[in-house]
């Protein structure tokens, strides 16, 4: 199938899944998760209609954003973030979804300030007890939240969550729900939930932002 076809595909899926929670058929936008992928691919993307693209890795996004430069893009980073690359995200993206922590958050502000910039972001949380996932817990965020209301450089505009991995999408529909619930009582807009496997559960449970990499691009190759 060509790319065009599996994207529209796609939009025709999130289209579906948005009426059938009873919200508008564009409530939630697809951030193109290139990871991996080469220049060419994300060009191809692009000239197909897609304008925000996700990363998960500083310097190949580095490389990619100066080789498709002078475009129209909108950079995500939905990879892990360290602390000494806070720099070169503040740098890069437009959003960064993976803020799991107040320290990294003072990190931010302090080089958004340096670079004239207020950084959006979002809040990265960990529902599950899974050792390998990143995020901050629930109990925390009401203070990153408190303190991030006085930093001036940075705009907490949502949540983001990684749920564990199911053969079977419907196992996430909870965690898509609480991380719900969680911006609902944190008054907060944004909701980044949902990849390739179980983007329609998310976009049931409220998702304003999928981010979706193979459906896309096809199989990683991390050759
Ligand atoms: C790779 C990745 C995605 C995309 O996953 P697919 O299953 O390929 O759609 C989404 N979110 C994050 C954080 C990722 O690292």
């Amino acid at each position: 199938m060509e790319m065009i076809q599996r994207i529209s595909d796609i939009y025709r899926r999130m289209t579906h899944a948005s009426m059938r929670a009873g919200r508008e058929p564009d409530a939630a936008r697809l951030i193109a998760v290139s990871k991996t992928v080469g220049a060419k691919a994300v060009y191809e993307a692009y000239d197909d209609g897609l304008r925000e693209f996700g990363e998960n890795r500083l310097q190949e996004a580095q490389k990619k954003t100066v080789e498709l430069r002078g475009l129209d893009i909108t950079w995500h980073m939905v990879g892990h973030l360290q602390s000494n690359k806070a720099k070169q995200a503040v740098d890069l993206f437009d959003l960064i979804h993976s803020v799991d922590s107040l320290k990294l958050l003072r990190l931010i502000d302090r080089h958004a300030a340096d670079m004239g910039k207020v950084q959006r972001v979002l809040l990265q949380v960990k529902l599950s007890q899974e050792d390998s996932k990143a995020g901050a817990h629930e109990k925390e965020l009401e203070e990153i939240l408190n303190e991030a209301g006085s930093m001036g450089h940075v705009r907490v505009e949502g949540l983001m969550t990684v749920p564990p991995f199911f053969d079977e999408p419907e196992r996430v529909r909870p965690y898509f729900r609480r991380l719900r619930e969680l911006a609902g009582s944190l008054g907060l807009r944004e909701l980044s939930m949902g990849m390739t496997g179980d983007f329609e559960v998310a976009i049931e449970e409220g998702a304003t932002m999928v981010r979706i990499g193979t459906a896309i691009f096809g199989e990683r190759d991390y050759a």
